[in-house]
């Protein structure tokens, strides 16, 4: 891959957008409605103040390296042509191959996804992975399309990105509403331009080099630093009371190894609502009907809530699990957790993380909390590049010493600077990603 930041592309590469120099929100801005990408700079904007970086080093880490945005005509099912936007956000890739989910949402759009490819430069910096940061999408809804109309969307999308990835390019990988069928299909388009190449994606089946424990890692990642930040704060975690709003690949898992630890898992939530029992919710029982009916089941003798209630609940630790900007200006001051855990990317926005720095409310942030699943993606990546299988003991063994390494390399900068978590881990992976940069040479 060409090394300088801003390549240009042959003239025969399908439309790329290499634009989208991070321009930086002012401060009348910053009390106004952020996109996501000007709110993810204002966080990096805190950080890159206290190291002290001089400006062109920070306009040079947040533009985005590359962005391939594609037209996506599909003839569906019904006999319609619908035609779809593709996004692929390469972000950095000082550190190495650039990493990061596909987002199947209607919202996805440019801003967003070029939001949470920075957040995986930041993130896959901040567990220490030899990796950059990307992100993608398409502005689809799995939900209510045939499956069959969204294996060829993704064909097609893969048409059109298969130049741009690859193991040491850009290695993709599920997020929200994509899921180990969809990486299958993606191997399966991959191979016909360059022979088959499992290491090109990760959250892969088990069965085409998937890792084992995969699926779980992000909620085991969770569990494993609102340990270590729960111990900081003097909270037991077994028998603290917590909510975790979405019940999907994050929310789900989160729930089970929380109850497991004992806590006391009082709500959870989905698209649809949220179920309350101040006692204590049954977790395995809702997880087993979820997983037969697609929803949290209502009626069994707990309380219905709204996505809303779950958030403000009188509970120690808040997971917010689901999307973006959940916790914002009107809704901070309610919350009354003790510690938030960044299940999601970008649950908080940065006046509601003002609003939680002043309150004295932990917020375990998304870069830190939520890195164990690309994490085990790395895990997954070595394997298939070593061909090699590791044990589901392996991959959880190493996934903790990961997180808390992590977690307490982060912490001690708080400490050290007297700052929070969120800009404390920016700091660690700035440093790291300016550095990578400047040894790189940018000539
Ligand atoms: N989509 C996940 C995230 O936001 C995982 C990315 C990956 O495994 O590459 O961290």
């Amino acid at each position: 891959m060409p090394r300088d930041r801003r390549s240009s592309n042959t003239p025969d590469d399908p439309p790329e957008n290499t634009g989208g120099a991070a321009t930086e929100p002012t401060a009348a801005e910053a009390g106004q409605r952020l996109t996501p990408f000007q709110a993810v700079n204002l966080q990096f904007e805190r950080a890159a103040e206290l190291l002290g970086i001089p400006e062109d080093v920070r306009i040079a880490l947040k533009t985005p390296y590359r962005e391939v945005m594609v037209e996506l005509p599909l003839r569906c099912s019904d006999g319609e042509i619908r035609t779809f936007s593709g996004y692929r956000v390469q972000h950095d890739n000082s550190r190495g191959p650039m990493k990061g989910g596909l987002r199947y949402h209607p919202d996805v759009d440019l801003d967003e996804v070029r939001a949470l490819a920075s957040l995986m430069t930041w993130k896959t910096a901040v567990v220490g992975l030899p990796y950059g940061g990307a992100k993608g999408g398409i502005n689809c809804d799995p939900h209510t399309m045939d499956p069959h109309d969204l294996e060829q969307l993704t064909r097609r999308f893969v048409g059109r990105i298969e130049r741009f990835i690859g193991p040491q390019e850009d290695i993709p990988a599920p997020d929200v509403n994509t899921n180990p069928q969809v990486m299958a299909w993606i191997v399966d388009e991959y191979a016909k331009y360059h022979g088959y190449t499992p290491a090109v994606v990760t959250g892969k089946p088990v069965q085409l080099g998937g890792s084992l424990g995969r699926e779980s890692a992000t909620g085991r990642g969770l569990l494993f630093t609102a340990e270590r930040a729960a111990a900081d704060l003097g909270l037991e975690l077994k028998g603290a009371t917590v909510a975790v709003q979405g019940f999907g690949n994050v929310g789900s898992w989160a729930a089970q190894f929380f109850y497991e630890a004992g806590a006391r898992v009082v709500a959870v939530s989905d698209v649809h609502g949220a179920v309350f029992a101040a006692e204590g919710l049954d977790i395995p029982r809702l997880l087993e009907a979820a997983a037969k009916s697609g929803r949290i089941p209502t009626g069994a003798g707990e309380e219905t809530l709204t996505n809303d209630e779950l958030l403000t609940l009188d509970v120690d630790i808040l997971i917010p699990a689901a999307l973006g900007n959940v916790l914002h200006l009107r809704n901070a001051p309610e919350v009354r957790a003790k510690l938030v855990v960044e299940g999601a990317n970008h649950p908080t926005t940065p006046d509601a993380d003002e609003v939680f720095r002043t309150r004295g409310i932990t917020v375990l942030p998304d870069i830190l909390a939520n890195a164990g699943g690309v994490t085990v993606s790395y895990f997954e990546w070595v394997q298939n590049l070593q061909r090699f299988r590791w044990t589901a003991d392996r991959v959880d063994t190493e996934l903790r010493t990961t997180m808390n390494t992590a977690y307490d390399a982060v912490r001690e900068i708080a400490r050290q600077r007297s700052t929070d978590l969120r800009t404390a881990a920016f700091a660690l992976a700035i440093e790291r990603v300016a550095e990578a940069t400047t040894l790189r040479g940018v000539s």
